[in-house]
């Protein structure tokens, strides 16, 4: 299977699906995503968010980093054509396509204690939580530092007086985003579990990644 790619309304790229998965409602996952090949994270229902983290498959401690990310685009969140920066300070991924356009890079993801918080006596999975359970066939168990994820359809919008609040994800069925990738990554992805905020329509559900390569015929 392949998908086209608008890049620029000029050109298309062709891309061929090396590997898809589904994350189930709530559950995370994670996937090597080699240099020069992409990612593609979709929303099929709507309206339902997915945390999502890049680390050099090498070092872990090198990872996307949203305030690297933030001041070398120049705004809150890289759009086409723009890159994610690691903490190291060098682009890592790509922004290739967006169909949503709305995306969260300032807030934290769910974790333990956001649902302690909620007066949970009893485990609830969180976002924080699924990103150390599907790392662990990479990094092992060691406790590492969350980074701040990219929020993919996240809706925390920043107001004029500097609020920042959150409301549904706008993402309809079907809503994507492309990225590429600059080098070797692991990447992990959270189907966010929240469902005590309207941030993923107060309903969690699944979310579908694709690992692509360009496909060896383009578009004429
Ligand atoms: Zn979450």
């Amino acid at each position: 299977m392949s998908i086209e790619v608008d890049l620029n309304g000029k050109m298309l790229l062709r891309l061929d699906v090396v590997s898809s998965h589904v994350i189930p409602p709530m559950m995370g996952w994670a996937g090597e995503v080699k240099a020069g090949q992409f990612i593609r994270v979709i929303d099929p229902r709507g309206r339902q968010c997915a945390d999502f983290w890049a680390f050099n498959a090498e070092d872990i401690d090198e990872h996307l980093s949203a305030m690297h990310s933030r001041v070398w685009v120049n705004k809150l969140c890289p759009v086409p054509g723009e890159s994610f920066h690691s903490n190291h300070r060098r682009p890592i991924l790509q922004v290739i396509a967006d169909s949503c356009g709305v995306h969260d890079l300032l807030t934290a993801p769910c974790d333990e204690h956001r649902y302690r918080l909620y007066g949970l006596k009893h485990h609830h999975r969180s976002c924080a939580g699924n990103l150390r359970e599907v790392m662990e066939p990479y990094f092992g168990t060691t406790r590492f530092y969350v980074p701040q994820p990219f929020n993919i359809f996240g809706n925390c919008p920043v107001g004029r007086d500097g609020s920042v609040t959150n409301g549904p994800a706008p993402s309809k069925p079907g809503d994507h985003v492309v990225m590429k990738a600059w080098i070797d990554l692991v990447v992990a992805i959270s189907a966010c579990p929240q469902e005590f905020n309207p941030i993923s329509g107060w309903y969690p559900t699944e979310v579908l990644v694709e690992v692509l390569e360009p496909s060896a015929e383009q578009p004429g």
